[in-house]
């Protein structure tokens, strides 16, 4: 039997987010021994979302976590992290074997990345296109296959400057670091995460053909506020398009 890839999308009530769904479902459909776990950052789980997920017949579970009243107000916003500790817990509570992905609901995938992550041993990477201004976040491989740097166009100070797209981590790792969750910091989610979890670089399983192939875009979809609304400042909305 194939090891389970948990796919854990974080999703939030906007105009896109009902096309973005369709979009990962339709590529979920080709990818065997996967369960995806869709978690609403809203007070109730919304209809629409659950009939999409019972639509498709992909296997799933449905939760819901708010981010924490704090962070709402602020302009740099922890996005998603409620979302993925919940559905952490929901794999320490429900899981023994697999790799768990955090996959945004937003990105592109080519469904040749769920093979590379698929027998994760610990902790696998891989270039993420279209992060940042330079357009890819990527390990650096020696030509041992081994992890030495990391290419990203945002290093700040991190020790692993990687998208949240780029990685993937064993559910037997989530199991052992039973207290390990995903940090409030907004842009040091990744990091914090790999650090409590404590990865060494020399534990990195480099896939995509030791970081060289692109199965994985940081894809943002922009919103198109229909001409004849109005925004919320009550200001008539000029269309750019
Ligand atoms: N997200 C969320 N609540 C929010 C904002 C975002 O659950 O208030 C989700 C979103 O649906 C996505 C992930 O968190 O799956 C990352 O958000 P986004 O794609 O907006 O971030 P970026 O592309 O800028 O990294
Ligand atoms: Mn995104």
């Amino acid at each position: 039997d194939l090891p389970v890839i948990y796919l854990v999308t974080p999703t939030y009530r906007r105009p896109e987010q009902i096309p973005d769904l369709t979009r990962l479902a339709q590529t979920l459909l080709n990818v065997p021994a996967v369960h995806w776990i869709v978690v609403e950052d809203n007070s109730a789980l919304s209809p629409a979302i659950a009939s999409l997920l019972k639509r498709y017949g992909i296997p799933h579970t449905h939760l819901k976590a708010q981010m924490p009243e704090k962070y709402k107000k602020s302009k740099l916003k922890p996005r998603g992290v409620a979302n993925r500790n919940a559905a952490l817990d929901w794999v320490r509570s429900n899981c023994k074997s697999g790799v768990v992905y955090f996959a945004d609901d937003d990105n592109t995938y080519d469904i040749r990345l769920f093979e590379e992550m698929r027998f994760t041993k610990k902790v696998s990477m891989w270039p993420v296109g279209l992060v940042t201004k330079v357009g890819l976040s990527s390990p650096v491989v020696n030509d041992k296959g081994v992890v030495v740097d990391f290419f990203d166009g945002w290093m700040a100070n991190r020790k692993f400057p990687v998208d949240m797209a780029g990685f993937a981590v064993s559910v037997q790792l989530i199991l052992e670091k039973s207290d390990v969750y995903m940090p409030y910091v907004p842009g040091h989610e990744e990091d914090g995460f790999l650090k409590k979890l404590d990865v060494s670089p020399a534990d990195i399983e480099p896939k995509a053909n030791w970081c060289t192939q692109i199965f994985v875009w940081h894809t943002q979809t922009k919103s198109n506020t229909p001409a004849n609304r109005t925004t919320a400042t009550g200001k008539r909305y000029k269309g750019t398009n």
